[in-house]
């Protein structure tokens, strides 16, 4: 974990840096792309989400390229969720049976 902890003054206002810790080369942005699936899929700190929606507030290029990332990613989860083969049912029932079979009444 690379976090860099910005504090002002030592005093306890919340500042809401857009998007943590650009470091070195990396730029806002391309900070706030590399970390988009991380957004997307609720991996982010409490701190860090709020930076990258702040950042998303007002930058049109990141906030385009997320709402894209969200387009494909419902649209992966729609598909993939669209067919559970009944074998696949059948078989995933099947083995629940054997594993309850299994329970021995030993008197
Ligand atoms: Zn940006």
């Amino acid at each position: 974990m690379d976090k860099t902890e910005r504090r002002v003054g030592g005093d306890d206002i919340r500042v809401v840096t857009p998007i943590p810790h650009a470091t070195g080369s990396e730029s806002d942005c391309e900070h706030a792309i590399g970390h988009l699936y991380e957004f997307l899929d609720s991996e982010m700190t409490a701190d860090d989400e709020a930076r990258m929606r702040a950042h998303m507030a007002h930058c049109a290029p990141c906030l385009a390229e997320l709402s894209a990332e969200e387009l494909v990613k419902s649209l992966v989860r729609r598909s993939c969720s669209e067919q559970a083969p009944e074998s696949l049912h059948l078989r995933i029932r099947a083995q629940l049976s054997v594993t309850t079979t299994y329970v021995v009444d030993e008197g």
